[in-house]
């Protein structure tokens, strides 16, 4: 009696863990899949896949300040007060996060760009629109990132509080909010995840290039992910 009882949990230890081996083994698959999908990002936005369209102008809500920075060891993210957001056909969008990527992510036409900065969104449903503005390097500085680099950490892990808070709508108020590219694209690092509404502005902005040096000292690291295909995408932008 006992030996069949012995025997029966023997059966039960074996098919548990075989069960596990099985839900590891898909789990990992899922994961695997995310970053194959066919809709990623970044792209390299180009004219010849352009559908020109009648977009309707960003609406910005960006009353709050950049109150923190932050060195996470990849990114340069922004801590920030109030409530900021935008409305996206009719819904609103609250800005969850500000990070920076050193070079850009996305090219326009081949061309690449400085730094990229990404104005993360997040909808009630958890849907996630960002804002991507490139910055390029040249002789023409730009106040509102001077006042970034005066306060900026150094080091992984460092977090620094902003004595006198900058404006979040600053940093875009060179920024033309009629013309942009959007797409559906993903997250541009781990899970990868797809179903984002990516709106890149036109509108390049510049820095001198002392000002891209300080932030590369920030970014030793290359942290933009490599261009993905387009597959079976359209790119709209405004007319
Ligand atoms: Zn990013």
């Amino acid at each position: 009696m006992s030996d069949i009882y012995s025997n029966y949990k023997n059966h039960v230890l074996i098919f548990t863990l075989y069960s596990v081996i099985l839900l590891v083994m898909l789990i990992s698959q899922n994961s695997y899949a995310t970053s194959t999908n066919k809709n990623q990002s970044p792209i390299n936005i180009m004219d010849a896949y352009l559908l020109k369209a009648k977009l309707p102008s960003l609406e910005l809500n960006y009353q709050g300040s950049i109150t923190g920075l932050y060195y996470d060891g990849k990114s340069l993210n922004f801590s920030m007060n109030e409530q900021n957001f935008i409305i996206i056909n009719d819904k609103k969008f609250v800005l969850k996060n500000i990070h920076f990527h050193a070079p850009a992510e996305h090219k326009i036409n081949g061309k690449s760009y400085d730094v990229e900065g990404h104005f993360v969104h997040e909808d009630h449903d958890g849907n996630i629109a960002v804002i991507g503005v490139l910055f390029k390097s040249g002789k023409k500085a730009n106040a509102t990132f001077e006042k970034i680099l005066a306060e900026i950490p150094t080091s992984k892990g460092q977090k620094i509080t902003i004595s006198k808070p900058i404006a979040i709508s600053d940093l875009l108020s060179s920024c033309s909010m009629e013309k942009y590219y959007t797409y559906s694209g993903s997250l541009t690092t781990p899970p990868f995840s797809e179903g984002v509404l990516w709106i890149v502005l036109e509108d390049v902005i510049d820095i001198s290039s002392a000002q891209y040096k300080k932030i590369k000292q920030v970014h030793k690291k290359n942290n933009a992910r490599e261009i993905q295909p387009l597959n079976a995408r359209f790119i709209s932008c405004s007319l």
